[in-house]
């Protein structure tokens, strides 16, 4: 599919949803895509594009960084804390905010920065134990510390539901616990589900495959 052609299905659940066309935005999910694919993407001028490997971003992304306006790169995957520094020099925004450890660390560098990305907690909802993310019972206790014992400022959570359940119900479950907490941010929706995310108050899709096609092996 086209980015045009996803575009109008956005904006279709949009108005579906009665949800202005704006309070989604679409992330184009590049990782493991081919130059070529991306370079056509971003000559027809999107700008707002995840990744979910420090390293492979740095190979696309660090030398466009200063010549592109208004690009923003969001991290999805996995954040190693020895890879910290070169996430925070590159990205815009971590969606993967998934334990302690790296939110102390996260804190510790945000401070000596004067800048912090837009961060949304990972949440394992189905408490899955090879996924990463905060479980539903200990996220209170996450967002609190991070809020008040690390001043960490959270927008949002984000999910990754189990591929064998019908996602609605975890995005309804997410959305509940963002209101819970008064978090405006839900990145949720990724290319087969993301009408039914946007249905249930996503304000972040993940759409990589529907947009550049099928990806190359992990390299
Ligand atoms: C790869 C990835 C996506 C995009 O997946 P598609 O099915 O290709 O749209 C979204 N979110 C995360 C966290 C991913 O790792």
């Amino acid at each position: 599919m086209t980015l045009a052609a996803i575009e109008t299905r956005i904006a279709a659940a949009c108005v579906a949803a009665g949800r202005p066309r704006q309070a989604v935005t679409l992330v184009a999910v590049s990782k493991e895509q081919p130059e070529e694919k991306v370079a056509a993407v971003l000559d027809s001028g999107w700008r707002i594009y995840g990744e979910n490997r420090v390293q492979e971003a740095e190979g696309r992304w660090a030398a466009r960084r200063a010549a592109l306006r208004g690009l923003e790169l969001h991290l999805i995957g996995p954040l190693q804390t020895n890879k910290l520094a070169r996430a925070l020099d590159l990205f815009d925004a971590v969606h993967s905010l998934d334990r302690d450890s790296l939110a102390t660390r996260l804190a510790r560098a945000v401070q000596a920065r004067g800048a912090c990305p837009t961060l949304f907690v990972q949440v394992n909802l189905a408490a899955e134990p090879q996924k990463a993310g905060v479980r539903p019972e200990d996220l209170d206790a996450f967002v609190d510390a991070c809020r008040r014992t690390l001043d960490l400022p959270i927008f949002g959570l984000m999910c990754i539901p189990p591929v064998e359940d019908e996602p609605g119900p975890h995005f309804a479950r997410l959305a509940e616990l963002a209101a819970r907490l008064d978090l405006a941010g839900l990145s949720m929706g990724m290319s087969d589900d993301f009408e039914t995310a946007i249905a249930h108050g996503a304000t972040h899709i993940r759409v990589g495959s529907a947009i550049f096609g099928s990806r190359q092996a992990a390299g």
